[in-house]
């Protein structure tokens, strides 16, 4: 086996899909999966979903079990943040273990809720207020509700709505505070300047189909490539 070794940092869908394609590329260096959360890597959609309705547990949501990772020779570093990075000697400092040294290194970090300080604006204690990222934060926000009466969401966005959607259907008082002046304002925005860009239908290829094609350059991804040639 090669001594190269990969680091990716942050194991949601982004760094679970990378290491997961470079052992199908045919990787076969060192590989190692880093992240903040104590959790085998998992799915987040469920978090909001049926995880947080209770119809599912957290190993439902798991991107592959346990056993994967030793299958494919990927090593699981959980419950350890990365909080530095020395590019000079190629190594990332973990918080609780000896730095770890990287040939390539992978951020996958993903985002975060943006925190209000809410606690602090109303005067609540942080026991009021929670956010919700984690599987952590799920299974609280599910005991929060199933103990609570009345239910305010900050954010009527995909994940917020979700949330209303299952506090109603538990009986709960629900109130959804918006900035906008409708709910789902965000995601149903005109396209900005740049995105239209992105559905500007491609130049036509010489070849005709309009798939990533090595014989004509389309960039274009759409299924309607026959020609067999797509890289
Ligand atoms: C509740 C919820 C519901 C969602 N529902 C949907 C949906 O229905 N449909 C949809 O398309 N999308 C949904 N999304 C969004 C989707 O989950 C994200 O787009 C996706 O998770 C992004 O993946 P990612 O790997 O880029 O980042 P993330 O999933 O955020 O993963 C980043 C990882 O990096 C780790 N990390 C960050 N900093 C460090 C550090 N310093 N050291 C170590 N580890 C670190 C974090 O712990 C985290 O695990 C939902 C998101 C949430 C939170």
């Amino acid at each position: 086996m090669s001594a190269r070794r990969v680091v990716v940092v942050g194991a949601g869908h982004a760094g679970f899909t990378v290491c997961a394609t470079l052992r199908t590329l045919g990787w076969d260096g060192e590989l190692t999966l880093i992240d903040s959360d104590h959790t085998l890597p998992y799915q987040r959609p469920p978090l909001s979903k049926k995880v947080l309705a209770g119809e599912q547990t957290l190993d439902d949501a798991h991107f592959r079990p346990h056993d994967f990772y030793g299958h494919y020779g990927i090593d699981l570093v959980l419950g350890h943040p990365v909080v530095a990075i020395d590019r000079v000697e190629r190594a990332v400092q973990l918080d609780g273990r000896p730095p770890l040294s990287y040939d390539h290194l992978v951020l996958a970090t993903g985002a975060r809720p943006r925190p209000l300080r809410l606690e602090v604006l109303a005067g609540l204690g942080p026991e009021s207020v929670c956010y919700l990222h984690t599987a952590d934060h799920s299974s609280d926000l599910r005991e929060r509700i199933a103990a609570g009466k009345r239910v305010v969401i900050i954010g009527g966005g995909f994940i917020g709505l979700e949330v209303a959607s299952m506090a109603a259907c538990a009986g709960k008082d629900v109130i959804v505070f918006e900035v906008a002046d409708r709910l789902m304002d965000a995601p149903f925005q005109p396209p900005s300047r740049s995105t239209s860009m992105i559905f500007t239908k491609p130049p036509a290829s010489t070849c005709g189909c309009r798939a990533p094609c090595r014989r004509c350059n389309a960039s274009w991804i759409d299924s309607s490539c026959t020609t067999g040639s797509r890289a």
